[in-house]
């Protein structure tokens, strides 16, 4: 059986090219003789793999020398607790409440301090992102906390909140290098790699210098302090060896592309294709303020569940997998991250077409 056109949210979509080379070099990594998976992480092989992977990385988005680049394990949810437990100096932070991920780390900060939650839209089942141009930043937080692309709900900031001088820390996981960012609009930018970037298992924190610190709340395990991953450069303990192999391997393909202002180019190009049939179908419709939408994550409905079951199944028998709206907001939600080729996405579209004939 060949490959599908893969929607899922994640673990997603990763470039063929990436796959294919990595398959090739599975037996003998150039010349080593084993895998990167059988080889010693202190080994000279695996240190060129680290520090040419961060090395790219820092090209692709424009990182100055004040940021550090952490390789790291547990996932975006471990950073839910990291972020408290290392910036939480006066023990309060403001938290927008954009989705299921945001309420996460929200509720994982009131562990550890005041953690207040100062805009939210919930009361719209987080179809749109709230004004955040003026909001009431608490004096004394320890920063402004948001989830930049509800992976979700499908919703993206497209401006950053006025954080009224606070430290930024954002989770990206699901829209990490899918166009240009200014990472010195952040104190912290973090993400799960397994929407966009790569294998499941690693988690890339790009934080400024002066927030990795020694002075972290008392509980925070060796492990979870920043300080320690930076003092070692990511390679503390055994690090997730294979996974940063494969997001270098992805870097190398994004910076092949162009980088990410054609990466950018390229999703906008591809959600439009997807957006512009929403907006004109008589039976599909997206979910999400139109200003708001993601470009990553696209939801939609027919409006009748039995329906969208069946577009699921059919879609699924044609090649286009994983449609499934989160069991949350019910519907389909076709994740088109940077790997997800703009064939895929015209396939996706044909398929809706011929759907709404039949069934519209
Ligand atoms: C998937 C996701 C997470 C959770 O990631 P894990 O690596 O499974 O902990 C957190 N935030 C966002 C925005 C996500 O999309």
């Amino acid at each position: 059986m060949g490959r599908v056109y893969n929607f899922s949210a994640g673990p997603a979509v990763l470039p063929e090219e990436v796959l294919r080379e990595a398959a090739d070099e599975m037996l003998d990594y150039r010349g080593c003789g084993m895998s990167v998976m059988e080889m010693s992480h202190r080994s000279k092989p695996f240190a060129e793999i680290i520090e040419t992977a961060e090395a790219d990385l820092r090209e692709l988005i424009g990182i100055p020398d004040n940021y550090r680049v952490l390789f790291l394990q547990g996932g975006a949810s471990q950073q839910f607790a990291a972020v408290p437990m290392n910036l939480m100096k006066n023990r309060v932070a403001d938290y927008v409440i954009t989705g299921a991920w945001a309420k996460k780390a929200w509720k994982e900060g009131k562990i550890y301090g005041d953690a207040r939650a100062i805009a939210s839209s919930e009361d719209e089942t987080f179809s749109y992102i709230p004004d955040c141009s003026d909001l009431p930043i608490s004096d004394d937080a320890d920063y402004l906390y948001i989830c930049e692309n509800n992976t979700i709900y499908g919703t993206k900031f497209h401006q950053l909140p006025n954080t009224k001088g606070k430290d930024l820390v954002s989770d990206v996981s699901s829209c990490f290098l899918s166009e240009p960012v200014d990472i010195t609009n952040y104190g912290v930018m973090y993400g799960g790699v397994q929407k966009n970037i790569g294998p499941a298992g690693v988690v890339i924190s790009i934080i400024r210098e002066d927030l990795i610190r020694d002075d972290v709340l008392d509980c925070t395990p060796t492990m979870l302090k920043w300080k320690t991953q930076a003092d070692a450069d990511s390679l503390y303990n055994t690090p997730p060896a294979y996974g940063i192999y494969i997001c270098g391997k992805v870097f190398k393909w994004l910076k092949a592309q162009g980088g990410l202002e054609a990466i950018q180019q390229h999703n906008i190009e591809k959600a439009a294709i997807l957006y512009d049939f929403l907006d004109q179908s008589s039976l599909f419709s997206g979910t999400v303020r139109k200003e708001d939408r993601s470009l990553m994550n696209v939801p939609f409905v027919t409006g009748n569940p039995d329906l969208d079951a069946k577009f699921v199944t059919e879609a699924k028998a044609a090649g286009l997998e994983s449609l499934k709206g989160h069991r949350s907001v019910g519907g389909m939600r076709a994740s088109i991250y940077n790997a997800m080729p703009k064939a895929g996405v015209e396939k996706l579209v044909e398929f809706m077409d011929t759907f709404e004939r039949v069934n519209g």
